[in-house]
């Protein structure tokens, strides 16, 4: 690995440290302004994008085009390029951040430790894995399991607007920080700014906690369930079974 992408990995590391330990309501370490404006410079994107024509005619054209994607550095280091799965016209559909180390050997999202948790949440909804639509908003794994960088995010983020298109859900339901503060706002904070409506795309998005939290903070799953009735309530969905703590 290069001496600069070690830097950048540190950084990146750097940063998710702080954000996490806001999230959970630590003190953070003291970090002067200049420090954050440099952390964030580093997270600038290499080339603007958005709104770009992909001039695919279906979901299953536009997988083709991810599956030979370089347009970042992840296109390296991935195993599998992952794209999403479920219904093309799903109802609901779920954004994590990015495959972790099992979904980019599988070439699925979710299939791991939160992945199994994911699905507990959907059938507690009284629905089917089979019946929603999942994906991350970055389609393959960065190393080390370290969030997606800004350029990563901001490489892909066309490719989940195109697959949104195709799909057109009624409802979205982000799943952890990243997710939501790609597609919201960047600077969504989970546990003060979740639970709540938001839209993207003209579809009503509801964040939540990641699964990978629940499995560190299990009390949340109370919040959890909270979002996903409000999901439940919007999409008209009737005799939730409640996620046991
Ligand atoms: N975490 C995510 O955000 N997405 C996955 O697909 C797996 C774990």
């Amino acid at each position: 690995m290069s001496v600069g992408q070690e830097v950048r990995d540190l950084l990146g590391e750097i940063r998710r440290q702080l954000l996490f330990r806001e999230e959970i309501d630590l003190d953070a370490p003291y970090v002067s302004p200049e420090g954050y404006a440099y952390l964030e410079a580093e997270f600038q994107p290499e080339r603007p994008s958005g709104g770009e024509n992909l001039r695919c005619k279906s979901l299953d054209e536009l997988k083709r085009l991810v599956d030979s994607c370089d347009r970042c550095k992840l296109s390296k280091t991935r195993n599998t390029m992952v794209f999403g799965e479920g219904p093309h016209h799903a109802k609901l559909v779920f954004i994590g951040e990015a495959p972790g180390v099992d979904e980019d050997l599988a070439g699925r999202p979710f299939v791991g430790a939160a992945g199994k948790l994911l699905n507990d949440i959907i059938k507690a909804m009284g629905l089917e894995r089979d019946e929603v639509y999942i994906c991350n908003v970055v389609k393959c794994h960065p190393p080390r399991n370290r969030d997606p960088e800004h350029d990563e995010i901001e490489m892909c983020l066309p490719f989940l607007r195109a697959q949104l298109s195709f799909i057109k859900p009624e409802v979205i339901c982000t799943i952890g920080r990243v997710s939501a503060q790609s597609l919201i706002n960047k600077d969504f904070r989970i546990t003060r700014d979740r639970g709540q409506w938001y839209t993207f795309m003209d579809i009503p998005v509801m964040p939540t906690y990641h699964p990978a939290y629940l499995l560190r903070y299990p009390q949340a799953k109370r919040q959890v369930w909270d979002d996903v009735q409000e999901i439940m309530k919007r999409m008209g969905l009737a005799n939730p079974r409640r996620v046991k703590n």
